[in-house]
């Protein structure tokens, strides 16, 4: 089955910090591939790579076996920081807006926004909605354009109990409707309860990487395991 990501060698320095060192991966179709690691190992760096915001200083990756042109991220929809929301502007409108500049058809939006469950709020302005509805909402315009991978940075960052779990549940749905799933978490946890696959960053290196029913194999894993929880 051929590779939606590989990823050979990617290094990423900043300065003297090696924020991404000799990475090497592959994400098979169908995978909720997680990235794991601790604050500062690597993983936002890795994921704006990925995205084409950050230039990487070596090492190259393929998305779907080809170059990463902008051809190829159409089919890539991605939360990787709080997307621009009018506080003002109902959830809808504000999809509107996000399908305007995305050049993506309005017509996707009733879909994306049942999937999110968010339909019976979606004329609610977006200062009333949780947190986890707003990043239901993030979620909900990054599957505009119906890409064929979803990466999500921190999904679950700083949302309460009844959000996280929302979420995770979203995240599992978006998996069975058939999209291939990129995360970053600091929570072993939440790699355990949604991803299939994943890689543990420490300092920049990966030190596993595997299915995750092989969590904690491995003396290195078991050690790092231990800083992410
Ligand atoms: P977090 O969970 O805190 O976001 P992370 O695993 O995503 O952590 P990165 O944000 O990728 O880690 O950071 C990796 C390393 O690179 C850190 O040491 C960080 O300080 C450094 N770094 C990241 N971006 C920059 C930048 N623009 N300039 C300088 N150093 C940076």
């Amino acid at each position: 089955m051929e590779a939606v990501l590989s990823i050979k060698n990617l290094t990423k320095n900043f300065g003297r910090i090696k924020a991404v060192n000799n990475l090497s991966l592959e994400v098979k179709p169908g995978q909720v591939f997680g990235m794991l690691g601790p604050n500062g190992s690597g993983k936002t760096t890795t994921l704006g790579m990925l995205m084409g915001v950050v230039n990487p200083t070596g090492g190259e990756f393929t998305w779907f076996g080809e170059e990463p042109t902008h051809h190829v991220r159409k089919k890539i929809g991605a939360v990787l920081e709080h997307p621009i929301f009018y506080p003002y502007l109902s959830g809808q409108k504000n999809l509107e807006l996000n399908a305007m500049i995305k050049q993506c058809p309005e017509a996707n939006i009733p879909k994306v926004l049942e999937l999110v469950e968010l339909l019976d709020r979606k004329d609610d302005k977006y200062k009333t909605y949780s947190l986890g509805m707003k990043q239901r909402l993030a979620i909900a315009s990054a599957l505009l354009n119906d890409p064929t991978v979803l990466i999500l940075d921190e999904p679950t960052n700083g949302l309460d109990p009844m959000g996280i779990a929302e979420i995770r549940e979203l995240i599992k749905k978006i998996a069975a409707n058939g999209k291939t799933i990129i995360l970053a978490s600091h929570l072993l946890d939440e790699v355990q309860k949604v991803c299939t696959h994943f890689a543990v960053l420490k300092k920049g290196n990966l030190v596993h990487y595997g299915p995750v029913d092989e969590v904690g194999k491995g003396e290195e894993t078991v050690e790092v395991l231990a800083e992410v929880e």
